[in-house]
């Protein structure tokens, strides 16, 4: 899709929402960067790295990592840069903060979905660990062991997928995340979108909001 105007995009909602797998065919049908908070901390307490293992105890109980670390390691990959999509990053009113300070954002869109629909996709939720395509076991029908149907890869459940840590995960967003709503209605930039709907229908709901 050519001609959008909206380059600097941030991808707000509750864990669930559908932020990931909007972010990855947005990425890859505008030629933008995805940055993924999550992701690039997951791969961080991969390797083991000082970021990562700092990170890991805070990622695991499904509270927010502090901010000054999550500060710095998204404004070192945004500065400068001429179009990104955010995706988990902001996720307190101190990360919007700076990140003002770092690059202007030009649309957020604020993927909707209540917490009963946020618990029933999560505890469904696979990645696979080859691809890294995020499948959902109830909605597509697969069963426990089902191999990963684009690639035939193993897919596996995040350890912050089970239902206790899930159910923390959206008070902590409630309580820290959910003030960015306010916080970007206030400076016109928020878009809302409702998250429920099939994948296609968001996805193009998303691209109107970016070329509006
Ligand atoms: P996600 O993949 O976006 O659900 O993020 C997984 C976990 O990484 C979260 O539950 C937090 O522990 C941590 N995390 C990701 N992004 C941030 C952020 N912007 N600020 C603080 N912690 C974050």
């Amino acid at each position: 899709m050519g001609g959008a105007a909206k380059t600097r995009i941030v991808l707000l909602g509750p864990p669930g929402a559908g932020k990931g797998t909007q972010a990855k065919r947005l990425a890859s049908e505008l030629g933008l960067p995805h940055l993924s908070s999550g992701d690039i901390l997951r791969a961080e307490v991969g390797r083991q790295s000082p970021l990562g293992i700092r990170a890991q105890s805070y990622m695991d109980r499904g509270e927010l990592v502090p901010d000054a670390l999550i500060i710095e390691m998204i404004a070192s990959r945004i500065e400068g840069a001429e179009g990104f999509i955010l995706d988990g990053f902001p996720r307190t009113v101190a990360q919007a903060e700076a990140l003002e300070g770092v690059a202007s954002i030009d649309v957020v869109l604020n993927i909707m979905l209540e917490r009963g629909e946020v618990i029933r996709r999560l505890t469904a939720r696979r990645v696979c660990s080859d691809c890294g395509a995020i499948r959902n076991l109830a909605s597509e029908g697969l069963d426990e062991s089902a191999s990963c149907p684009s690639c035939g890869g193993t897919l596996s459940q995040r350890d912050d997928d089970r239902q206790e840590v899930i159910e923390h995960r959206f008070d902590v967003y409630t309580e820290q995340t959910a003030p960015l709503v306010s916080f970007y209605r206030e400076r016109r930039l928020l878009a809302d979108i409702d998250g429920s709907r099939p994948s296609d229908e968001v996805h193009a709901a998303v691209l109107r909001e970016l070329t509006q």
